[in-house]
């Protein structure tokens, strides 16, 4: 088992740099703790790609922000997930906050940023009618973007996969031993795995990687991020994200127009000791509902539908670290907070330069197939088309998810391109993601797991490890009678 490079972590980060190095002859190995990839914080955020004029002058952040934002348009051609540029309004509601876009207009306009103006009250109100009357100014930047988040950890992966790249996940890394001879022993549960570089990408979890191998002191503090899904009756209420003008701990609590057409409102921003922390709270639903209704008033706690949370892995200094460590061959990735997920492919880039630096030969692969095929989407397609794809394969006659009219056919070739659990289908198709929040679909995915996968149902699991949703029926005893 011996590789050039080990990437540890397969959120966002790592799977955009397992992609980069596929480009390359190199025998490389993903290990991710969990059943799928894109389970860590990867999966609970905003889904933005930031505009570029955000993140502080001289910071990595700033920097890795508007260098990745330009990269998300090849990647989208190339393998398929939802994302489209819808633009941003940040969003000033007294004459004092003006100075701030300025700021940022100044700040987005040095770095290269295209597109940033400034407007004025009524032609935001023109412009988008459900904000408020009390909105004096906003900075329109059309370079922003939302995405699916989930769904680009899995094409970047299939598509590494594609090229190369072995994926072992359920792998967790419990310690690695720096080799005299150079490279690294990496011990999971399961296998010894011997590489000659390490890739540092666990995310919340990457300062206690970096110190196993001896590769860095970091103590990463996670931030909570609240966020609430709205009906998609509200769809179109807005079509920008909207910001309020951001402190500097935070970007502040958006509304935001995911690329499916629900409305997504948060994040709260809020320091925890516990990385494993996910809980959603009455207090920061309050604290949501009420910034959100001051910019955009037609907006209610009646249309909530889900709500979930992620944590940001921030560590001393709030700037990512993204560089080779004192232990040779090891590179870390360290406080990939917020803008991390529009940062990816650009943290991919200069990984795959700090290698080459560091002395890893990088030969083009020559047989790299940069696409991955294109999904059915069948809800988005017109009724002829349905029809007759129906007509060919009678399981995309059959609906799945009602809520978000997905068909049987797209649940199984979500299955069998890797998805292993019931959030593994949602992410992937949207089924369970509409308003009955998998209420009547999640029994159908199921038997479609077990079914593909030849598993039983008590073995199907909502996200992998004890996460399983039906057990096996007690035999009664005599006294209670009745069956077994
Ligand atoms: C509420 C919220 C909103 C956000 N909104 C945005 C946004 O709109 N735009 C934006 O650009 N950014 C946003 N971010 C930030 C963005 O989500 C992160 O920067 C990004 O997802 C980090 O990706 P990652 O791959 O570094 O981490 P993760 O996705 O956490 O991946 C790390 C992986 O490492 C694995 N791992 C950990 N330990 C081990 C181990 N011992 N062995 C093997 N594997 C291990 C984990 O299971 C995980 O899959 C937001 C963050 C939050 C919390």
């Amino acid at each position: 088992m011996r590789y050039d490079v080990a990437i540890i972590g397969g959120g966002v980060v790592g799977c955009a740099i397992a992609r980069a190095l596929s480009r390359f002859r190199l025998r490389t190995i993903l290990l991710e703790k969990e059943c799928e990839v894109g389970f860590g914080t990867s999966k609970s955020n905003s889904g933005i790609i930031h505009a570029g004029h955000n993140g502080a002058t001289g910071t990595l952040k700033g920097e890795l922000e508007w260098a990745g934002n330009r990269l998300w348009d090849k990647l989208h051609d190339e393998l398929d997930f939802g994302f489209h540029r819808n633009g941003e309004l940040m969003v000033a509601m007294s004459p004092e906050q003006v100075s701030r876009l300025e700021h940022f207009l100044e700040q987005g306009r040095k770095r290269g940023v295209t597109g940033l103006e400034i407007w004025d009250g009524d032609r935001v109100r023109r412009e988008e009618p459900a904000l408020s009357t009390e909105i004096v100014a906003a900075l329109a930047a059309p370079t922003a973007g939302v995405v699916n988040p989930y769904e680009v950890c899995f094409s970047l992966i299939e598509n590494a996969c594609l090229n190369g790249v072995e994926l072992a996940v359920g792998m967790p890394v419990r310690a690695i031993r720096p080799m005299a001879g150079g490279g690294f022993d990496i011990v999971t549960p399961e296998r010894l795995v011997h590489a000659r570089y390490i890739v540092n990408s666990a995310g919340l979890f990457s300062d206690e990687i970096a110190r196993m191998a001896g590769a860095g002191d970091y103590t990463i503090r996670p931030r909570k991020g609240e966020e609430y899904l709205l009906d998609k009756r509200l769809k179109g209420l807005v079509t920008r994200t909207i910001f309020p003008c951001p402190t500097p701990q935070s970007k502040g609590i958006l509304v935001i127009p995911t690329y499916d057409g629900t409305l997504m409102i948060g994040p709260t921003a809020g320091f925890i000791d516990d990385k494993n922390e996910r809980s959603t709270t009455a207090a920061g639903a309050e604290e949501i509902f009420a910034a959100v209704r001051r910019f955009c008033p037609g907006i209610s706690e009646r249309d909530c539908i889900a709500e979930f949370a992620g944590l940001r892995a921030t560590i001393e200094g709030d700037d990512f670290v993204i560089a080779p460590s004192k232990q040779k061959g090891f590179i870390n990735c360290v406080g990939i907070q917020s803008p991390g997920l529009t940062a990816a492919p650009a943290i991919a880039e200069r990984i795959v330069a700090i290698l080459r630096d560091e002395g890893l030969e990088m030969i083009e692969n020559d047989r790299f197939q940069p696409r991955v095929g294109k999904r059915v989407r069948f809800a988005t397609l017109s009724l002829e088309d349905q029809v007759r794809l129906a007509a060919e394969d009678h399981r995309f006659g059959r609906i799945g998810c009602r809520c978000e009219q997905i068909s049987e056919r797209e649940i199984i070739d979500a299955i069998h391109a890797g998805a292993r659990t019931l959030d593994g289908i949602k992410f992937r198709t949207r089924a369970g993601m509409g308003r009955c929040q998998g209420g009547f679909c999640s029994w159908r995915s199921m038997q479609l797991l077990s079914s593909e996968l030849g598993i039983p149902m008590t073995a199907v699991t909502k996200r992998g490890g004890n996460t399983w949703i039906v057990c096996e029926r007690k035999a009664k005893s005599a006294n209670e009678g009745g069956d077994a």
